[in-house]
């Protein structure tokens, strides 16, 4: 079957668009839609220092791929941030392919552990946390965002990308639904323009699938090796329903997505943050108290 763009052989059909592109023009639609995401939500700006968090899977990996091919034309600088979460066998090889990525292209990168920030590894807090009630990825996913706001702060970056895909906004949508943390809808739209460190998602509309086609074509390096933890939520169920949901209804993500935009910009807007400072770090958030503070303080009453 012969590229709609080219004279080459397709080597990916878009299902959804019924699009046939070979190699060479499904990289640069991947760019193009990148750049087409980051200038709708105004994510980058001139001059910028963008500080990629890149934790050795497709998704980080490809991002900054995209992004370092987008800064040899535009006026803007990449710095790469890996956080070490302390979970034993699986991290050591990401931070072995970041690192060998980095030097390859010539970023610029830093790894953080909660180690040497919170004095705790995550395997170690899973130990001693009270209950099961707090799932691994909850904890994981508080202390890896006040990691990489610290790396953001120390390596001076004006915005913060992470390699979220469409996929992964669909998922985090259906869990707050679920859990009733209808707040967090609001947040989840893309525009951050008016936050102190700008939070950019360039690849939030583009399909998992997509980025890993992306992944391959490119010859990018990524980890294999999946997290212990990776099942124990419910995420890795709503991603089976979605996509089987996908399979039989191709572009149901897409409108998905949009409703998704719709709703949680009329949320955001109805629900603005009171932004307080944590009594204990002197970090912004939205209580007395910052939820990494509060998970430190519950793990530490539980330490032997
Ligand atoms: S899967 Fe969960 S525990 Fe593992 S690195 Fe990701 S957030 Fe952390
Ligand atoms: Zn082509
Ligand atoms: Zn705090």
């Amino acid at each position: 079957m012969k590229c709609d763009r080219c004279e080459n052989i397709a080597a990916y059909s878009r299902k959804y668009s019924g699009e046939n592109l070979c190699s060479i023009c499904f990289s640069k639609a991947i760019l193009q839609k990148t750049a087409r995401t980051i200038s709708k939500y105004n994510m980058i700006q001139n001059g910028d220092v963008i500080g990629v968090a890149v934790s050795g899977g497709k998704d980080s990996l490809s991002l900054l791929h995209v992004l370092n091919k987008m800064s040899l034309s535009h006026n803007f600088k990449l710095k790469a941030i890996t956080i070490d979460e302390g979970i034993s066998g699986y991290r050591d090889e990401a931070l072995t392919i970041v690192n060998d990525f980095c030097s390859k292209i010539g970023v610029e990168y830093s790894m953080y552990s909660y180690k040497e920030l919170f004095d705790t590894t995550l395997e170690h807090a899973l130990e001693i946390r009270d209950n099961e009630k707090m799932s691994s990825c909850s904890i994981c996913g508080i202390l890896r965002r006040r990691a990489i706001d610290f790396g953001a702060k120390d390596l001076g970056v004006d915005a913060i990308a992470t390699g979220h895909n469409l996929d992964d906004t669909l998922e985090t949508f259906i869990i707050n639904l679920l859990s009733g943390d209808t707040g967090k809808i609001g947040w989840m739209n893309p525009d951050t323009s008016a936050n102190k460190t700008r939070k950019i998602k360039p690849f939030c509309e583009i399909y998992e699938n997509e980025i890993v086609f992306y992944a391959f074509t490119n010859d990018i390096p990524f980890q294999s090796e999946e997290c212990p933890h990776m099942n124990e939520g419910i995420r890795t169920e709503i991603r089976n329903f979605l996509n089987s949901m996908e399979n039989d209804h191709s572009g149901i993500k897409n409108n998905m997505y949009k409703s998704i935009m719709k709703i949680s910009s009329a949320a955001k807007d109805a629900n603005s943050k009171q932004w307080k400072v944590c009594s204990l770090c002197g970090n912004e958030c939205t209580s007395e108290i910052c939820s990494v503070c509060n998970t430190l303080v519950n793990l530490r009453a539980n330490q032997p």
